[in-house]
């Protein structure tokens, strides 16, 4: 099967056999296919979308790309955990060693910065020293000693994924519904747990800008892990304004500790309490959500999730002194305060444009493989709702050298809404799929 002629049939509008769409992974995968051509086909597909069965073929073959995990030889109850993106959105970080903490055991691929939104894994490498390659069998290793492990996609975990993600990244075809369940799907299927809790973003900072798509995307990918025999459910959460306070790599890993100290911006720490507690029921850890939130409670309050994100750190080769001296971490050589230029109520925050302002900063890339910034970004100074005075600090740009300041300045004054009345606060989590 001809490249071109794939392209073509989706161009217009029709279905992909499985035949094709096994071609165009492995041709992905293994570069037998060019960039320009892998290229013009997700276009196509962001264009032209895919039918569910399209949708399942896709995964299945990006999830036979590379090896699985079999986690049949780890003790304890696994479940995975994803979000389909956001600004601001660490909670993977927190999630994961604090679910560890209770008890679960939680493999996690991630991913790196896609679009306006930040990656786990750009987060976790401001970690001096902290590595995400890691073979198969280290990550088991790590699992079985610490109770999680985060890693990234490699030449033998998921290659279509590495692959079609850092080109979407960088090609203008992120928002596809079809390639983001796929993404996120196969990465989950690989990981070989048994449930997995999923967080779809909904609102101006997501890929899915309104409840009703971010619904029908949490949908097709409960369904794909039903159909693989993954227990799964999904959290519909708010992201018209970046979570917690701060956004961009070292900044965030900053936030994780203080929520992991039991601390930390309430509507973080609400989502993480959520989420966890989600992960322990349907990993059949805990069998109510009360009994599972009291044990994500103490885990938070005790230290217990810290000390497991500590350990993690150091299973995974990073410097565990972050842990109590975060100064430790990359930071940037200056400050610059953005105010606000009336009085009144902050009305909004849009997400999508604080998160482009971190990335010209220099927090994301331009281009594939390009290196990260791990210690710029912003670090919001009021949340929506907050009543604010003409000349207040709204944010501040963590930057070096002045890099990307004027652009990202003029992201931030579009980003924000003052008016004279407070608007209704929007909820945190907005809907679930079960
Ligand atoms: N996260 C992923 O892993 N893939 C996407 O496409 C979007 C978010």
């Amino acid at each position: 099967m001809r490249a071109v002629d794939l392209i073509i049939r989706k161009r217009d509008g029709r279905a992909l056999s499985r035949a094709a769409i096994d071609d165009f992974v492995s041709g992905v995968a293994t570069g037998a296919w060019p960039d320009y051509q892998a290229s013009a086909l997700l276009m196509a597909i962001l264009f032209q979308g895919m039918d569910a069965e399209e949708v399942w073929w896709l995964t299945d073959a990006m999830v036979r790309s590379g090896d699985s995990i079999d986690l049949s030889g780890i003790s304890g109850l696994t479940v995975g955990k994803h979000s389909t993106g956001g600004v601001g959105d660490k909670l993977s970080i927190i999630v994961a060693p604090l679910v560890a903490a209770c008890g679960g055991v939680v493999p996690k691929i991630s991913g790196r910065g896609l679009g306006h939104t930040g990656g786990t894994l750009d987060k976790l490498e401001s970690i001096p020293g902290f590595r995400v390659g890691l073979s198969i069998d280290e990550f088991t290793t790590v699992l079985r000693q610490v109770g999680t492990c985060m890693i990234g996609p490699t030449s033998s975990l998921v290659p279509a994924d590495a692959k079609m993600y850092a080109l979407r990244d960088v090609t203008g075809t992120v928002e596809s519904l079809s390639l983001i369940a796929s993404s996120i799907m196969s990465k989950k299927l690989s990981e070989g747990a048994r449930a997995l809790v999923l967080d779809v973003k909904c609102g101006d900072g997501a890929f899915m800008k309104n409840l009703e798509r971010a619904r029908v995307l949490a949908e097709v990918m409960v369904s794909i892990g039903v159909r693989s025999g993954v227990r799964t459910e999904a959290v519909i959460s708010d992201m018209s304004a970046p979570l917690g306070l701060t956004v961009g790599n070292s900044l965030e890993i900053i936030e994780c500790l203080d929520v992991l100290r039991g601390e930390g911006p309430p509507d973080v720490v609400a989502l993480a309490c959520r989420l966890a507690s989600r992960m322990l029921v349907v990993a059949g850890v805990h069998h109510s959500e009360t009994d599972a939130s009291e044990a994500v409670g103490y885990a938070l309050s005790s230290g217990k999730a810290l000390e497991r994100f500590r350990m993690m750190i150091e299973h995974q080769d990073g410097d565990p002194r972050i842990v109590d001296d975060s100064s430790r971490l990359p930071s940037a050589t200056a400050i610059r305060p953005f105010h606000a230029d009336r009085s009144g109520f902050v009305a909004q925050v849009r997400a999508e444009l604080i998160g482009r302002a971190s990335n010209v900063l220099g927090a994301g890339r331009d281009r594939i493989g390009e290196s990260v910034d791990h210690g710029v970004g912003l670090v919001m100074r009021v949340k929506a709702g907050d009543r604010v005075a003409a000349g207040d600090t709204l944010l501040d740009l963590h930057h070096r050298d002045g890099r990307g300041v004027d652009a990202a300045l003029a992201l931030c004054q579009e980003a924000f809404a003052i008016e004279d009345e407070a608007r209704a606060p929007v909820p945190v989590i907005l809907g679930e799929v079960r």
